[in-house]
């Protein structure tokens, strides 16, 4: 009878545990350590899976009296509960969750998650190596979020940053490396992951149709943004001001997001980013009073930026009302009647960014009629 019980327990672990990333291991504090008990967790062990001690049934002199010996096992913490009278539950729920979200539960809000993206080659490398130049800076090193990458935490400034290191950028052999196929993909892994963005580009070559698709990817995404023109060593004679509007009138949307010009190589500028990521962080998720939306509003109706007919229809804006943040996100209340090209929106746009010093950050504007 016995071994009958044991080939049905360990089948229904194996069944149980089979796609688990941890394993909740009930024992009876009531009856102590038993051999079953034994013989449960050998088998866990050599699974592999993360065992989380849990003893039950504590509600009771005997039960109290038995914790104590569940220690022998040398699984920390143990998680002594009652299910029926509801002791240590929430102890209990507390870790499961930090189990499933490490990130979410470690990271206080003021952290901010940074990719640097760019194509191969621009100085993603060398740039995450200068910004960790400095070991003092460091907080320490992690697996991130999936298999491939890192996640540093620096800090500095009073904020926690979090650089998100994907295929080992941080401390890459100074060999030249084939261009892989997943490298686009990775890309806008990293992109989804994160807050903000250091877009790199190679200022010797210029802004690319690869480094557009990354910025407008980023955009697309809600992410904060800061376009970093690397190896600006290498460029002669060309000043920074002609350098960045060049830049604009090849991609619009460059003109809503701060751009440094920098060198990985030498170290010029890279100490720059810093204020960038805490405005740009800042700027995420800055909310806005009724007045100062107000002023904006009266604006919007007397600006010759938004034509007040198009098509042979009346635009009236009649209100303006900040939806939510990360990413910043408007709306607008016009006349039921009124046709609203995509420039028009896009202008709405930008007299939010300036007005309200938005620079970094996608803005959302919807449109109400009535
Ligand atoms: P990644 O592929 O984007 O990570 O690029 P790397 O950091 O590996 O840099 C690619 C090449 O560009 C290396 O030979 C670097 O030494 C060089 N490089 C990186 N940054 C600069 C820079 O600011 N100026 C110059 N002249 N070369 C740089």
């Amino acid at each position: 009878k016995k071994d009958c019980m044991t080939a049905l327990v360990k089948r229904q672990i194996e069944l149980a545990i089979g796609k688990a990333d941890a394993v909740l291991f009930v024992c009876d504090a009531t009856s102590g350590i038993v051999p079953q008990d034994r013989e449960i967790l050998s088998i866990l062990r050599k699974l592999g899976k993360e065992v989380i001690l849990v003893v039950n049934k504590i509600d009771n002199k005997k039960g109290e009296e038995e914790i104590n010996n569940f220690y022998a096992f040398g699984i920390t913490p143990v998680y002594p509960i009652s299910a029926i009278h509801n002791i240590g539950i929430s102890e209990l729920t507390d870790r499961m969750i930090k189990r499933a979200y490490p990130a979410e539960i470690k990271e206080p809000l003021s952290s901010v998650k940074i990719a640097v993206v760019g194509r191969p080659n621009v100085g993603k490398s060398s740039f995450i190596n200068r910004i960790t130049d400095d070991e003092r800076l460091i907080v320490h090193e992690e697996p991130g979020t999936t298999r491939d990458s890192v996640d540093i935490h620096l800090e500095k400034d009073g904020m926690d940053l979090i650089f998100i290191d994907t295929a080992g950028m941080r401390h890459k052999r100074k060999i030249k490396e084939p261009v892989d196929a997943h490298s686009l993909l990775r890309t806008e892994g990293s992109i989804n992951r994160s807050d903000i963005c250091i877009i790199i580009i190679d200022g010797y070559e210029g802004l690319t149709a690869d480094d557009m698709r990354v910025i407008r990817f980023a955009e697309e995404g809600g992410k904060g943004s800061i376009l970093l023109v690397n190896k600006w060593d290498k460029v002669k004679d060309v000043e920074m001001s002609k350098y960045e509007s060049a830049l604009v009138k090849r991609m619009r949307y460059v003109r809503s997001i701060p751009v440094i010009f920098a060198s990985a190589k030498t170290g010029m500028n890279i100490a720059e980013t810093f204020p960038l990521i805490k405005l740009v962080g800042k700027n995420m998720k800055i909310t806005f009073s009724d007045k100062e939306l107000g002023n904006i509003l009266n604006l919007m109706q007397k600006t010759e930026r938004l034509p007040l007919v198009r098509s042979g229809k009346l635009i009236e804006v009649r209100g303006l009302r900040q939806e939510s943040v990360r990413p910043q996100t408007f709306s607008i209340l016009v006349n039921r009647s009124a046709f609203l090209p995509d420039d028009y929106i896009e202008n709405v746009k930008n007299i939010l960014r300036d007005e309200l010093g938005l620079l970094g950050v996608p803005i959302r504007v919807k449109v109400k009629r009535g």
